[in-house]
Parts: C-alpha cells; sequence; structure tokens
C-alpha cells in the first residue's frame, strides 16, 4: 500500500521545534527570533488554549483537564491544529510579507512533548529540520512560572499544577529531547539567547 507523502514538503517549509521545560522561557525566546528571522511562531500550547475556548469546540473540555493536570493533549487534536495553522499561515504569508513563494519557517514551541507526537509529525505533517533545546534547572523554572503567576492568569501557573507539568516533561518529552540528539538535531541553548541566536543563525542562515 503506498504511504502518502507529508502534508508539507521539507525542501519548501522548515520546520524548527522548540522545547524546554514548562517556564524555561520558550516564548520570550521565540518572540526575540521571530523578530530576528521572520519565523511564523505557532506555540502548541497558545493553540490549545485557544481551542479550548473556541465556542462549540468538542475538545474544549478535554483540553481543560489536560491542561490543569499537567498531562498531554492527544496527539490527534494538537496536530491537527498545528497543521491548520501551518496551512493558514502559508496561505497568508507566501502572499505577503517576506516569505519567497511557497517557502515557510515556523517555529514550533512546545512541541512535540511526547514520542508518538514527534514521529507522527515527522512522517505525516512536515519533517522537522533541528530541535532549539532551552535547558535549565527545576529550580529556575519554578521561579519563572511562580512570578508569572501573578499575572498570567493561567489556570495550570500554580504549585500543585506546576509539579505535575514538572512530571509528564520528565517521563513524556526527555525522551523526545533523546531522540533527537540521537539524530544529530538538538541545538541546546541553557535559556541564553546569544548562544540560541549563534545555534539558530547555523541553522536558518542570515
Ligand atoms: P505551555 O503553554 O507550553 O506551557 O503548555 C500548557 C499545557 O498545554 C501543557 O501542560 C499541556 O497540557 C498542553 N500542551 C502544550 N503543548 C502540548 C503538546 N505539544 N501536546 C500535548 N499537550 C500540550
Amino acid at each position: 500500500m503506498a504511504i502518502d507523502p507529508p502534508v508539507f514538503d521539507n525542501s519548501k517549509v522548515t520546520v524548527i521545534f522548540v522545547l524546554g521545560g514548562p517556564g524555561a522561557g520558550k516564548g520570550t525566546q521565540c518572540g526575540r527570533l521571530v523578530e530576528d528571522f521572520n519565523f511564523c511562531h505557532l506555540s502548541a500550547g497558545d493553540l490549545l488554549r485557544a481551542e479550548q475556548n473556541r465556542e462549540g469546540s468538542e475538545y474544549g473540555d478535554l483540553i481543560r483537564t489536560c491542561i490543569r493536570e499537567g498531562t498531554i493533549v492527544p496527539m490527534e487534536v494538537t496536530i491537527k491544529l498545528l497543521e491548520n495553522a501551518m496551512g493558514a499561515a502559508l496561505k497568508e504569508k507566501t502572499s505577503g510579507d517576506g516569505w519567497t513563494k511557497g517557502r515557510g519557517r515556523f517555529l514550533i514551541d512546545g512541541f512535540p512533548r511526547k514520542m508518538d507526537q514527534a514521529l507522527k509529525f515527522d512522517e505525516t505533517v512536515c519533517l522537522s529540520s533541528v530541535v532549539i533545546y532551552f535547558s535549565t534547572t527545576e529550580e529556575g523554572m519554578l521561579g519563572r512560572l511562580l512570578e508569572r503567576a501573578k499575572t498570567s492568569g493561567r489556570e495550570d501557573d500554580n504549585v500543585e499544577s506546576i509539579k505535575k507539568r514538572f512530571r509528564t516533561y520528565k517521563s513524556d518529552t526527555m525522551p523526545v529531547i533523546e531522540h533527537y540528539t540521537g539524530q544529530g538535531k538538538v541545538a541546546e541553548a541553557s535559556g541564553n539567547y546569544v548562544d540560541c541566536l549563534q545555534r539558530t543563525k547555523r541553522i536558518a542562515g542570515g
């Protein structure tokens, strides 16, 4: 039986995954990379929160429970949201500002958080190029999250949920980082933007 090719051709679309524990600073550093490299930044967590709040979503309750419990939302939901967002960005951006026709550069933050989604995305959506990995200590992450909790309004920025998120990160996401390390695809950036910038330059040019 013939296997369908990925939805997006990786010779035309560059996908960079951004991983790191909860509160490692992924979102902050992605914002800076977007400014410097004109990436399209997609955050799996933001897409899930938007879907959770979308009126009529059949996944709202499921997503809410997973987020509160710090567990992984099933890959079918997360991958479909990313695929749709990539398609929409390609349509919009190729007609305008900076991406040459048919070529897209995506920074996908907080994904893949579990091995099944890593394998499925690479096989069916687009083969990823590289993983930027922000490594930092649990103590540092906890401090950042508790500081953020004062203003974020996020249901999972509380000590109970944070502990569960750390557990999920160790059990489900660390194996993903090990998997890509084995493929020589991981650029570790130790939460330091200069380091991250150097590594991204090598991958993305510019
Ligand atoms: P974040 O906004 O990255 O801190 O993610 C918040 C929560 O959203 C996580 O604790 C998970 O419950 C869920 N989530 C984020 N990214 C993913 C993903 N790639 N796969 C499944 N669930 C995710």
